[in-house]
């Protein structure tokens, strides 16, 4: 399972109808949030994402609506009993403001919160894949994501096991764990009854930033790109000079590195009643794109052998 929630999606600040910026992804089970903007924790009730199996957290920069939500959601799981420690990633100034989180208001917190600062292409492995924090450009230190699975083995080749004189059963199993197994004092290798392996699923999220190289050349051949939509074009001077991005120059970016789906998110407020603008301005160059609106999911899916 790869499903992706969009817990907020409003740019700078809350609006009625948006978050500030929050995406959690679920992986197998394991929970990832991708920024966590004030109020975070309520969304992860209203989606029933669940919130204990939170393993980390990868915050995009340090500009209020990306962060404000961890004080809180890290006292309500301290609240709720959680004892499994919790590492947030992020940019520089990451391990000062997790201390600092940590002290705020006479908390108590039961379980361990590590900062870790991150420069970019460094990488956290994880269980089953790895996250690579990107060069993205904003106002201030930032940084984008991708979550990259581990390729899976190749599909399993029963006729020629079976012509290789290994039963069905548990021999089957160890072939397809990659072990190699012994029929009739004959050794059977994993490469002979397997394919070649196929590629994980790949996602990006840019936080806030301009098109830029580094999250063009991550996103090459992504299954998902969620990048910062703030814009449709009509305010492009307006998105240069705050280091943001428009919906065309986003779809651009996602056509020219063959994406298979686009969402936009981080939406102005000025599109509070109405963000057809955007849609309208990314679908002249890119048709599969989306606007990410709260508690909307998506699941990733494996992309035909
Ligand atoms: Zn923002
Ligand atoms: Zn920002």
């Amino acid at each position: 399972m790869l499903r992706i929630t969009f817990l907020g999606t409003g740019g700078s600040l809350p609006t009625r109808n948006r978050n500030p910026s929050a995406v959690m992804v679920n992986r197998e089970g394991e929970l990832i949030l991708f920024d966590c903007g004030e109020g975070t924790q309520q969304q992860m009730m209203r989606a029933k994402t669940g919130m204990m199996s939170l393993s980390s957290i990868f915050i995009s920069h340090f500009h209020a609506d990306h962060f404000l939500g961890i004080p809180g959601l890290i006292q309500t799981m301290s609240f709720l009993g959680r004892t499994e420690p919790l590492t947030i990633y992020g940019p520089e100034g990451t391990r000062e403001f997790t201390e600092f989180f940590k002290i705020l208001g006479y908390c108590n917190l039961k379980y361990e919160i590590r900062g870790v600062e991150l420069k970019p292409d460094d990488i956290v492995e994880g269980e089953g894949y790895m996250v690579r924090a990107l060069k993205t450009e904003h106002s201030i230190p930032s940084l984008g994501y991708a979550l990259i699975e581990n390729p899976r083995p190749g599909r399993f080749n029963r006729e020629k096991a079976v012509g290789l004189g290994v039963p069905p059963g548990p021999l089957f199993a160890k072939l397809q764990r990659g072990n190699p197994v012994e029929v009739n004092g004959k050794i059977v290798k994993p490469e002979e009854v397997m394919g070649i392996p196929r590629p994980g699923r790949t996602i990006v999220y840019t936080g806030d930033t301009r098109p830029c190289e580094e999250v063009l050349e991550a996103s090459r051949d992504a299954d998902l790109l969620i990048h910062d939509g703030s814009f449709a074009d009509e305010m492009a001077d307006w998105a240069e000079e705050s280091m943001h991005s428009t919906a065309g120059e986003v779809a651009a970016l996602a056509k020219e590195a063959g994406v298979r789906k686009l969402v936009l998110t981080h939406i102005s407020s000025r599109y509070t009643d109405d963000a057809d603008p955007v849609l309208k301005d990314s679908k002249k160059v890119f048709e599969n794109v989306i606007v990410a609106e709260d508690l909307m999911e998506l699941e990733v899916p494996y992309r035909p052998d």
